[in-house]
């Protein structure tokens, strides 16, 4: 928790610093440097309007120094992973081959897929009960998984796009499923198939500097006790900002467990301009709170104003976030080598090198040849 340096850490600017350094102030929902003209309807959101408007000081109070901000930016990647079937459950599974459940949940095999219901399978190796409506469903979701030929895929993603609920940057093959009577689909909680996915979620300061990483599931729920835990003995140190792909619903997720939650003192959460810009339009939490860099002065810390060769003032982000974006395989490079290092560390106290007989023996050269 102790660093700083000036790509992170700034000190704390005010709309009065934006004025005097000639920015002209744009409309609310207005993204600097970046050209766009919001179309803001009206949106009932209760979430939303349980957090007032966001405040800022007009310039630094009397007699007190100004202070400082530090931003951090989380990321999450999604890695591929073979867990227990129970959706709650985190544990691996026995049998990677063709197993579904963890050590504790093995007995889970003679019971119904469908987990709300409980009961017996209808025979050793059956997935679901004899309840016909159980069965059928279970059919058709086994079929839609056999059968996603690639045509088959690119028709789902493209009805996905049509719908326009393809809402992160890449297209999404949710599969359809058919509902269990109330139920949609995909909201049934089965146990036909081993989990899959977990989400590797990293925080770092705006320079790249690491602050924290801990694995999740893509739940808000997680995030929130990740960022929690992380900053739990230094509340002092949170950083003002934090920007993340999905800030608004991390934002929406704090706000609906406690609105008093002492993190929407601490933080703003914001996210990247294109988010900002699709989801302005749909999401009243993300316009008010999210904006990543503001034009309308609700954000000075975000915002540098810069003045062009014509002398017109321009303001631009006052954080580069790159660095810490693009960190992520730098990361997972580091923690090879370091393994790398204790395993050959291992080689040489157990002394299970390779020797020179080996060599000789592999590759047949002679005594006294080159691969000495
Ligand atoms: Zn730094
Ligand atoms: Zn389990
Ligand atoms: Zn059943
Ligand atoms: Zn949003």
């Amino acid at each position: 928790m102790s660093h700083g340096c000036t790509e992170c850490t700034h000190i704390k600017r005010f709309r009065s610093d934006l004025i005097a350094e000639g920015a002209i102030l744009g409309e609310d929902a207005e993204v600097a440097g970046i050209v766009n003209e919001p179309v803001l309807s009206d949106i009932d959101d209760p979430v939303a309007s349980q957090l007032e408007t966001p405040q800022q000081q007009d310039s630094p109070p009397d007699g007190f120094p100004r202070g400082y901000i530090c931003l951090a930016v989380m990321d999450g990647k999604n890695i591929p992973h073979q867990k227990c079937a129970l959706h709650i459950c985190e544990r691996p599974l026995v049998n990677y081959r063709n197993g579904r459940f963890c050590e504790v949940h093995l007995d889970l095999a003679e019971k119904c897929g469908i987990v709300s219901c409980g009961r017996p399978v209808r025979e050793v190796g059956a997935l679901t009960c004899d309840n016909q409506t159980y069965i059928e469903w279970y059919k058709q979701y086994r079929n839609r998984f056999t059968r996603l030929s690639f045509p088959g895929v690119q028709r789902v993603i493209r009805r996905q796009q049509e719908r326009g609920d393809a809402n992160s940057s890449g297209p999404i093959l949710r599969v359809e499923l058919n509902p269990l009577g109330d139920l949609p689909g995909n909201e049934v909680v089965h146990t036909f198939k081993a989990g899959s996915t977990y989400c590797l979620q990293t925080i770092q300061w705006a320079c790249g500097h690491p602050i924290g990483w801990a694995r999740s599931e893509v739940f808000f729920i997680q995030v929130l006790s990740i960022i929690n835990r992380i900053w739990a003995d230094h509340p002092e140190a949170k950083p003002g900002f934090i920007a993340y792909d999905d800030a608004c619903s991390l934002l929406r997720h704090i706000v609906t467990q406690d609105s008093r939650d002492p993190w929407l003192q601490s933080t703003k959460f914001v996210v990247d301009a294109w988010h900002y810009i699709g989801h302005l339009a749909t999401d009243a939490l993300c316009r008010l709170w999210c904006n990543p860099q503001p034009t309308n002065g609700s954000k000075p810390d975000l915002v540098r104003v810069e003045v062009d060769i014509n002398g017109t003032a321009h303001q631009t982000r006052a954080f580069n976030t790159e660095t810490a974006e693009h960190n992520y395989d730098l990361f997972i490079h580091a923690l090879m080598m370091l393994y790398a290092e204790r395993v050959e560390k291992r080689v040489q106290e157990k002394n299970l090198g390779l020797t020179d007989e080996f060599w000789a023996e592999a590759l047949g050269h002679d005594e006294g040849s080159e691969i000495q």
